[in-house]
């Protein structure tokens, strides 16, 4: 069985002289010596669009990260929030908690990620209060043009970038968040952070983090979602095996960009492989879901990922839905979830295996074409 995803944590022995580190401090949460260590040395993977530096506050989750990030925008209370439906749903779950409205918009459909034309389209037809778009898969966003309509519009934007780690910038008017779940290149068991230039604002996100304490009194807002100092030190653990990960990754990128070429009926959104993902996801002729059934046939396990779009989950039924046009149809993004197939990407796959996946969907293609 070739398994689609495939945590890579440190082990025991890696964590050990970290963990070592806690006994002798007996700190253990509250902003300790290793998250400071931690989230000194983050900063140094996430760039910023602009000169000044970033600045970020490790927590509990990404979507805990996602959550101080809008509830800081201090909307009015209904506000509407765009976000794309082909997407995890923590960020609509997060609108929604904030007692704010998500509104559901289509996906670009040679990049699928929501851009800012989509974003500018959507609010000649319904009233917008902020934006989170989402790092598709961890692919990159375009933080600058993002930058440039926050300033334009004074439309706040949050930007999910849960799974992109390595490939996302922080811009100079928009906020970051991040994820460090096991499931993500950059896997910590839980946690994640948030990323912007302006250090006030990750002062302020501190403070909102451990109840709203400033001076031993509580203002604004108060969650309890910090990162503990046992997170930490895997955090820090993990850092010595970044550049390893990052390179495996790469390389397994390279391979099925080059292999992926090969196989009829599969296609990608532009320059998909221009950076190393999170994710693997192709669009096919037909229907993913078949496709799906014929790999698992072969011993290959899939995905499709954001799939069913959130549009038509349960949970989030009663939204509303826009696409750029104004109808409530989301096109591009029912096309996808009908196509789209996460296929095996994970540090433990070798080179041949990545052959045999992508032989294995040619010969799937293949049959669902006769
Ligand atoms: C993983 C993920 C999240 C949630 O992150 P957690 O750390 O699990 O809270 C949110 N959005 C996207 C796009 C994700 O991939």
């Amino acid at each position: 069985m070739i398994k689609l995803l495939i945590p890579d944590l440190p082990r025991t022995e890696q964590l050990t002289p970290w963990l070592k580190k806690i006994d002798e401090q007996r700190w253990y949460s509250n902003f300790g010596p290793l998250v400071e260590e931690f989230e000194c040395k983050l900063e140094d993977l996430v760039p910023s669009a602009v000169a000044s530096d970033t600045k970020l506050l490790s927590v509990s989750s990404g979507t805990a990260a996602l959550e101080l990030g809008l509830r800081l925008q201090k909307l009015p209370s209904g506000a509407k929030v765009l976000l794309p439906s082909f997407n995890f749903p923590a960020a609509a779950h997060v609108a929604r908690n904030a007692g704010l409205t998500p509104v559901f918009t289509d996906v670009d459909p040679n990049l699928w990620i929501l851009t800012p034309e989509i974003a500018r389209a959507v609010m000649h037809h319904t009233r917008v209060d902020a934006v989170m778009p989402v790092a598709t898969h961890g692919r990159t966003l375009p933080i600058e043009d993002w930058d440039k309509f926050a300033i334009e519009t004074k439309v706040p934007v949050v930007v999910d970038a849960a799974a992109a780690l390595g490939s996302q910038a922080v811009g100079r008017h928009t906020t970051v968040a991040f994820s460090l779940h096991a499931t993500k290149p950059f896997g910590i068991g839980e946690g994640g952070f948030l990323a912007s230039t302006d250090s006030s604002f990750i002062e302020q996100a501190r403070r909102a983090s451990n109840f709203g304490f400033l001076n031993q009194q509580s203002r604004g807002l108060g969650l309890n979602v910090k990162m503990s100092e046992f997170h930490a030190a895997v955090g820090l653990a993990q850092l010595e095996r970044w550049a390893d990960i990052r390179s495996a990754r790469a390389n397994l990128w390279q391979l099925y960009g080059e292999q992926l070429q090969q196989v009829s009926g599969v296609s990608l959104p532009t320059a998909y492989f221009a950076q190393p993902l999170a994710a693997l996801q192709v669009q096919v002729e037909g229907d993913g879901s078949e496709v799906a059934k014929h790999l698992l046939s072969a011993g290959i396990e899939t995905r499709q990922w954001y799939c069913p779009p959130l549009h038509h989950q349960g949970g989030f039924g009663d939204v509303e839905c826009i696409a750029s046009d104004g109808l409530d149809r989301l096109m591009v993004t029912d096309a996808l979830a009908k196509r789209c197939l996460g296929l095996p990407f994970h540090t433990r796959l070798e080179g041949a295996d990545v052959v045999q996946v992508c032989s294995s969907l040619s010969r799937a293609m293949s049959l669902m074409s006769e």
